[in-house]
Formats: structure tokens, sequence, C-alpha cells
């Protein structure tokens, strides 16, 4: 048995949860809805997604990845940006995010 994290099984890739209320949570995805990652495994890490930063109620700074959408967009799309991702994971520092890191990741991913 393979590893899931490199498997070629489309299967291990994305599922839509159609009867979820919240759906779609993330406007703007153009290709199927990867429900898969609704809790990005990339939100304690550095990543390259169009987050803002809140305080929470203990006054620690969080992510608020309403805007985000890299990982829902597609099933194997949203796999494989994870899987790069998850390959050199950084800690996230809790600093907003780099405008040169979200113009890195859309040209990276053909959009
Ligand atoms: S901004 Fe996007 S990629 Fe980054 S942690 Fe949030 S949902 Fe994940």
């Amino acid at each position: 048995m393979e590893p899931k994290d490199t498997t070629t099984n489309e299967a291990f890739k994305g599922f839509t949860n159609e009867a979820c209320p919240f759906l779609p949570c993330h406007p703007g995805v153009e290709r199927e809805f990867n429900c898969l990652f609704c809790y990005c495994p990339l939100s304690a890490y550095q990543c390259p997604g169009p987050y803002k930063t809140f305080a929470d109620r203990n006054g620690l700074t969080r992510k608020d990845c309403s805007d985000c959408t890299l990982p829902h967009n597609g099933y194997r799309r949203s796999w494989n940006f994870i899987q790069r991702w998850l390959e050199r994971p950084v800690p996230w520092d809790g600093q907003p995010q780099d405008p040169r890191r979200l113009k890195r990741e859309v040209s990276e991913s053909g959009d």
C-alpha cells in the first residue's frame, strides 16, 4: 500500500460534501469544490494564500482564510498544492501575507 501523500489513487484526493449547509464556503472556486482540506493543513505554516490576520479573543494572531481558494479548487489540483507545500513546512511567523509570495504561487499554478 502506498503512502497517501504520494498516491496516484484519485479517490484520496478530494470530495465535495454536497450536504454541507456552508457549501460553497469560499467564493471563486471554478473546479470541483474540494472539502478534503476544510481545515487547511497549512494553517500553522507559511503558505502562499491570500489570508488576512486578526487577533482572537486571547490576543493571538490568527489567519483569516475566507478569501483563499487554494485548498478547494479542484480535487487533484488542490491535493497537489497541499502536498507541495507540506514537503518542507515552515512554521508561520504570525506576520501578514507577503504580496510577493502571493504573486509567485499564482504564476506557478498557471492561473
Ligand atoms: S491562506 Fe489558504 S493556503 Fe494559507 S492557510 Fe489559509 S486556506 Fe490554507
